[in-house]
């Protein structure tokens, strides 16, 4: 260390550079509290502790904060990038494969708010938002374009996903469908386009018909329905030139829309 010779009873050999110092030149290392030559300790850039080189180890020169020397515990690699050493104060749990990501390998998915490895992270083509592998959608009527899951809607018609500009109002349901269920000219869903004269309407179909019309009206009027993937779309003649279509989801009795048509318009409720 320094020239002088060191007596016989102070050498010890230092674990780290395997060098022999005297006991005057030796500090403790606090990975496991064994002596060390003070050449070979020094503290961790990360929590300050002191340690030997051998329990130290230097994060890469692209790791966020910068190549660091660090002690076991505030070293860790990112799975997300190269296993490139980088301090733990660097990365997050990936979202997606929980594995450590480091902030240059690491995005957020415009959806979830949350952390997510680049990998897995895509542009949607329009808006041009990253969002990871559980919030990527389609729309339907564009096979080949790549939307983000909160950017798409479900057709009530036909179950698939449609995008802003490929949906379209039912001027008779008042449901959002998608254009390629929505007839141009007469702009009525495929479901509408269908509806049915019937007779004898189901008991459920009576229970809602009557938390429309406010009750008390008897059971003799006339009566159309049509069933498509999420509704029972149902119109009832009301009388004097006017109708009333509701939907009804399978299996309950309140209905989920509302719209009133008669000689002055459309009415939408609920
Ligand atoms: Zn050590
Ligand atoms: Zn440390
Ligand atoms: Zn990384
Ligand atoms: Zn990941
Ligand atoms: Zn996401
Ligand atoms: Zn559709
Ligand atoms: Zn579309
Ligand atoms: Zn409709």
């Amino acid at each position: 260390m320094d020239e002088q010779p060191a007596c016989d009873e102070h050498v010890r050999v230092c674990p780290a550079c395997r060098l022999e110092h005297c006991t005057a030149h030796a500090g403790v290392c606090a990975e496991d509290g064994h002596t060390a030559c003070t050449a070979c300790l020094a503290p961790c850039g990360s929590c300050g502790r002191v340690v030997c080189n051998r329990h130290a180890e230097q994060s890469g020169a692209g790791a966020p904060k910068g190549s660091r020397r660090l002690c076991a515990a505030c070293l860790t690699y990112c799975e997300g990038g190269t296993n490139e050493p980088v301090g733990v104060d660097e990365v997050t749990q990936c979202a997606s494969c929980g594995k450590s990501v480091c902030t240059a390998h690491q995005a957020i998915c415009a959806v979830d708010g949350q952390v997510h490895c680049s990998q897995h992270l895509r542009r949607t083509d329009k808006s041009r938002r990253l969002v990871c592998a559980r919030h990527r959608a389609g729309c339907a009527v564009e096979a080949m374009a790549f939307f983000a899951s909160d950017e798409v809607e479900e057709c009530p018609v036909c179950g698939k996903h449609a995008c802003a500009q490929h949906r379209g109002t039912c001027g008779h349901c008042g449901r959002q469908v998608c254009t390629a269920d929505l007839a141009p000219q007469s702009r009525r869903c495929a479901t509408c386009a269908q509806l049915a004269a019937i007779a004898d309407p189901p008991v459920e179909v009576v229970a809602a018909a009557r938390a429309v019309t406010g009750g008390g009206q008897r059971a003799s009027r006339a009566w159309r329905m049509a069933r498509d993937r999420s509704h029972l779309v149902v119109e009832v003649d009301l009388g004097l030139k006017r109708k009333a279509v509701f939907t009804l989801r399978p299996g309950t009795t309140a209905p989920e829309s509302v719209v009133r048509h008669s000689l002055l318009g459309s009415k939408r409720r609920q």
